[in-house]
């Protein structure tokens, strides 16, 4: 199947430094279809060739054993072209046109999959005008990076925009977490085992937790960021499209419909928010000054392009419930920062303890984790007797079921799986619009509250960077009895 892929926005920062290497792994691992082309698009004034020598020297960059060597780059860059184009301009769509429609060896490419790495305000109009040049036929494929709006309005018109032009099977929404193997592993435990699904549900699990935490402050992007927040940033979307996979049904198909249908009735089912419970069970706060791995850091009102007296959260965690029969008064606890103690990002499935006990010591109850970063991966924690007398008290051990790691010569990561995901037309792993219009709906009340909340509170609650947050994360999480893994 030969494709191309047009990649707008092709000299910026999530080109260079996820897709191109994403590209690159793909080729390398001989999973990128033959007779492939990548057309990077951007307003610099590159030739094919110059592009090329600077996407190798960007490639440096890219962290050891990713990087291509001199023979293996000549190979990649054989697929990859270049256009200047300025996406403002209708006439320069022809141009990407005609580049696509000009006569090849191997005949036109099956499948053509547009990329918009660019910011988001372009994408109604880049729609516009790919309609126009009739650029949104069956074989064509439209990828859209975050953030997809700023609030239920604007995501909304950005959706209206892409349905004018392209089908909803035709638009590919990512989230990356969605392309984690970690995430991919969760689902066939779940669905590919009968072990799990007995046990998923309210009668065994105490609790679930949801902790995407980064060690990097704002860096460079203090304006982007002060506009955002951790809400919009990480909560809206990548938290909530986890929940939605620990949560769901089992689908009744391995298909993308069946699958965003039941995430969707997911969404549906989170406890709504009112103006008393956000106060309760939101807490936001904003790091100060602090020491990140023996260095001292600044606070984010001192971060570059950050206004002195910002309100915008760098941190938010927050208690939900999914009312439904199977999850019915279970706690998810979910939570993300900005320099917090260590880039972690995992989902822990707390288990009940065991009801009776009869070994000595703590009644240690399971959890399974999903690591997705650093490394990705699953253990279940257990108990199991390590010392030889029945009065021993039971340790701990911990199971590995990482299944990649048995399959090691099919690793594959996140952007590269999702990239080979969209050439191949499947659609499982994007969010529909309806899943993340809904997403949009659900925050929006926390939204609105932290507005009207600012004057009277003074806005969200400092933290020392390099710590896990306001100690008001952990009191509400103390409050039904549970802890952060950290503190457990
Ligand atoms: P960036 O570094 O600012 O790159 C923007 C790209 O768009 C550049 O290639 C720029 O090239 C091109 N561009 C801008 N206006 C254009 C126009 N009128 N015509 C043609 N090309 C135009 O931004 P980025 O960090 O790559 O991010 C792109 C999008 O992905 C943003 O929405 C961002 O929020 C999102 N995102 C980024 C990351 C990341 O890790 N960077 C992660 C997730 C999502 P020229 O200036 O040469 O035209």
């Amino acid at each position: 199947m030969s494709f191309d892929l047009v990649l707008f926005g092709g000299t910026g920062d999530l080109a260079w430094r996820k897709l191109m290497p994403a590209l690159f792994q793909a080729f390398r691992h001989g999973k990128l279809p033959q007779g492939g082309r990548i057309l990077a698009a951007a307003r610099e004034d590159f030739s094919a060739a110059t592009y090329r020598s600077w996407l190798h020297e960007r490639f440096l960059d890219v962290e050891g054993a990713k990087q291509p060597g001199d023979e293996e780059f000549a190979r990649f860059a054989g697929l990859v072209h270049y256009l200047r184009v300025d996406l403002s301009q209708p006439g320069d769509y022809v141009q990407i046109r005609q580049w696509l429609d000009a006569p090849r060896d191997d005949g036109p490419a099956d499948t053509v999959v547009l990329y918009l790495a660019t910011s988001p305000h372009l994408f109604p109009q880049i729609c516009e005008q790919l309609g126009k040049v009739a650029l949104n036929g069956p074989n064509v494929r439209v990828v859209l990076e975050k953030p997809l709006g700023h609030d239920l309005e604007s995501a909304q018109e950005i959706n209206r925009a892409v349905r004018s032009v392209f089908s909803e099977t035709q638009a590919f929404r990512i989230d990356h977490y969605l392309g984690k193997s970690a995430v991919q592993n969760l689902m066939a435990l779940r669905f590919g085992n009968a072990l799990f699904e007995p046990l998923w549900r309210r009668e065994s699990i105490a609790n679930i937790q949801i902790t995407l935490a980064e060690q990097l402050g704002v860096g460079t992007r203090g304006d982007f960021y002060d506009r955002t927040g951790a809400l919009r940033d990480m909560i809206q979307n990548h938290a909530l499209q986890l929940l939605t996979m620990i949560a769901m049904e089992p689908p009744s198909r391995n298909d993308a419909d069946a699958i965003r249908d039941e995430k969707l009735k997911v969404l549906h089912a989170l406890k709504p928010f009112t103006e008393d419970s956000v106060l309760h069970d939101v807490i936001r706060g904003q790091y100060r000054g602090g020491t990140v791995d023996g260095r001292p850091v600044p606070g984010y009102r001192d971060e570059t392009k950050v206004p002195p007296h910002s309100h915008t959260e760098t941190f938010v965690a927050l208690r939900t419930e999914v009312q439904n029969w199977r999850w019915s008064g279970v706690p998810f606890y979910l939570r993300t920062g900005k320099r917090l103690a260590a880039p972690e990002a995992q989902i822990v499935v707390n288990f009940r303890p065991a009801p009776h006990r009869i070994f000595p010591g703590v009644n240690v109850p399971n959890k399974l984790v999903i690591k997705l970063q650093p490394e990705d991966g699953l253990e279940l924690h257990l108990l199991a007797a390590k010392g030889s007398g029945p009065s021993e008290a039971l340790s701990p051990v911990c199971l590995d079921l990482d299944f990649d790691k048995a399959f090691a010569e099919n690793r594959v990561g996140g952007y590269e799986r999702l990239l080979l995901e969209a050439i191949a037309g499947r659609l499982n792993l994007f969010v529909r619009s309806d899943e993340q219009e809904q997403a949009w709906h659900w925050i929006e009340p926390v939204l609105r509250a932290w507005e009207r909340d600012d004057d009277v509170s003074g806005g969200p609650r400092p933290y020392v960077a390099g710590t896990w947050g306001p100690a008001a994360a952990s009191a509400l999480v103390a409050r039904d009895g549970f802890a952060w893994p950290e503190e457990q």
